[in-house]
């Protein structure tokens, strides 16, 4: 790829399309606002599920969760009912900057924890647990650590003492700001990826805030997006008139009704069974059981073969997804219909890693947060959260394209990598 034009992309994970409209809109974000009239902007779809660290993975990669191997927050190891974490370690695609040429900075794209050898910087993204295992090169770790750099807020703090959270995600921000002005200037880059996720936890907690213009942290809320406009500003400021811009979500986000528990479902309905002495964990599932759940809503069926207790032929498989369809697509909570979409593995999913992912994948509907926790008593809840991902309500802003066609007319995450690549050869 020639030297120029230089790619920037911001990320703010989460940030649903209908937000970033109303903040532009309303005056928040007045640099988004100027650079959605000069750009193209639109709504995108996440991944399935719509998982921060899935969707990264598919945005990075240009791929599908069969193709780069990541298809939840957590998973199983092969042959077994224990959990792991899939990380950086496990995606099996390349990222772009190992196949594009030139430097680049990478600064907190989930699921980037450990960070390898690369062309240019590397900090990396939760979940990220050892300092020095989060920055490439290594001497990097104590400049940033002069300036205070945090991986990720302390979520735990929001449960008990919210003005303490609020504090923290204060510093994070400012902390990643200054990291981002120093490394633009420190390397030659040719892209610059900065990725903002304290909007996640925002939202997470604080989304009744931002609906509520009267609610205590309302004003905080608002301001968190205007200190990152005012980087966005910037940032547009800085570049040349033929680089090229990106900003965009993961997935969306929306107020939470109900939690909505489907091992739960599947245990009452006779699906999910567990041995008889009293501990309900995976590992303890019975031999009986014909499918389970892992989160949000990634439904395995027990294949004989594949898990340590197997016992479903897969002679057997058609059947019983078929019954399970039947079950998903009649859930109801409140006479409002709870799963919005039900996909086959092979409706959305293909490459060589398709066998390790699930059976079937359910979308919720508006309102409905879909959960697999096994240690529960009744069918919906409610946790301390109030707000949800979303599967199509991500955005997408890209300016300095030569050719508007580039962009699909319904972009998806994994889209965005060819949209640059091709972006990039046609100016
Ligand atoms: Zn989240």
């Amino acid at each position: 790829m020639a030297d120029h034009p230089k790619t920037v992309i911001t990320g703010l994970d989460g940030v649903p399309f209908g937000m970033i409209k109303y903040f532009a809109d309303s005056g928040v974000m007045p640099n988004t606002s100027e650079l959605i009239s000069k750009g193209i902007f639109k709504r995108m779809c996440s991944s399935i599920p719509e998982v921060s660290c899935v969707a990264w993975s598919s945005m990075i990669t240009g791929q599908n969760p069969a193709a780069h191997g990541i298809f939840g927050f957590m998973d199983l190891l092969p042959k077994s009912y224990k959990m792991t974490f899939p990380n950086y370690s496990s995606l099996k695609s390349a990222p772009f900057w190992d196949e594009w040429a030139g430097e680049s900075v990478i600064i907190n794209v989930p699921g980037t924890y450990p960070v390898r050898q690369m062309n240019g910087v590397h900090i990396a993204g939760f979940v990220a647990i050892d300092f020095e295992k989060s920055i490439y090169p290594k001497p990097l770790a104590a400049d940033l650590k002069q300036m205070g750099y945090r991986l990720d807020v302390d979520a735990h703090k929001a449960h008990s003492d919210m003005d303490s959270f609020l504090a923290d995600v204060d510093k994070t921000l400012s902390a990643r700001i200054e990291a981002y002005r120093y490394l633009w200037d420190a390397v030659n880059w040719q892209r610059f990826m900065l990725v903002f996720t304290c909007t996640d936890r925002l939202m997470h907690f604080l989304w009744d805030a931002y609906e509520n213009a009267n609610h205590q942290y309302h004003s905080f809320f608002c301001d968190h997006f205007r200190k990152i406009d005012a980087v966005i500003g910037e940032i547009a400021g800085r570049m040349g008139k033929d680089d090229l811009f990106v900003m965009h979500s993961d997935h969306g986000f929306e107020r939470l009704d109900h939690e909505v528990h489907i091992n739960y479902l599947l245990a009452r309905d006779g699906f999910l069974q567990f041995k008889q002495d009293g501990e309900i964990t995976l590992e303890k599932i019975s031999p009986d059981t014909k499918a389970f759940a892992l989160d949000p809503a990634r439904i395995h069926l027990n294949l004989k073969g594949k898990y340590p207790c197997g016992s479903v032929e897969h002679s057997e498989a058609e059947g019983i997804l078929s019954q399970l369809e039947s079950l998903f697509a009649s859930l109801e909570v409140d006479g409002r219909k709870v799963i919005r979409d039900i996909y086959r593995k092979e409706q959305i999913y293909s490459g060589p890693y398709l066998d390790d992912g699930p059976d079937m994948i359910l979308v919720a509907a508006e309102g409905f947060d879909l959960k697999a926790k096994l240690k529960v008593h009744a069918l919906t809840g409610k946790g301390p959260f109030t707000g949800k991902h979303t599967q199509d309500t991500a955005f997408l802003l890209v300016k300095g394209l030569a050719d508007p066609a580039i962009v699909p007319d319904e972009p998806a995450v994994s889209d965005i990598k060819g949209i640059i690549e091709k972006g990039l050869i046609s100016a």
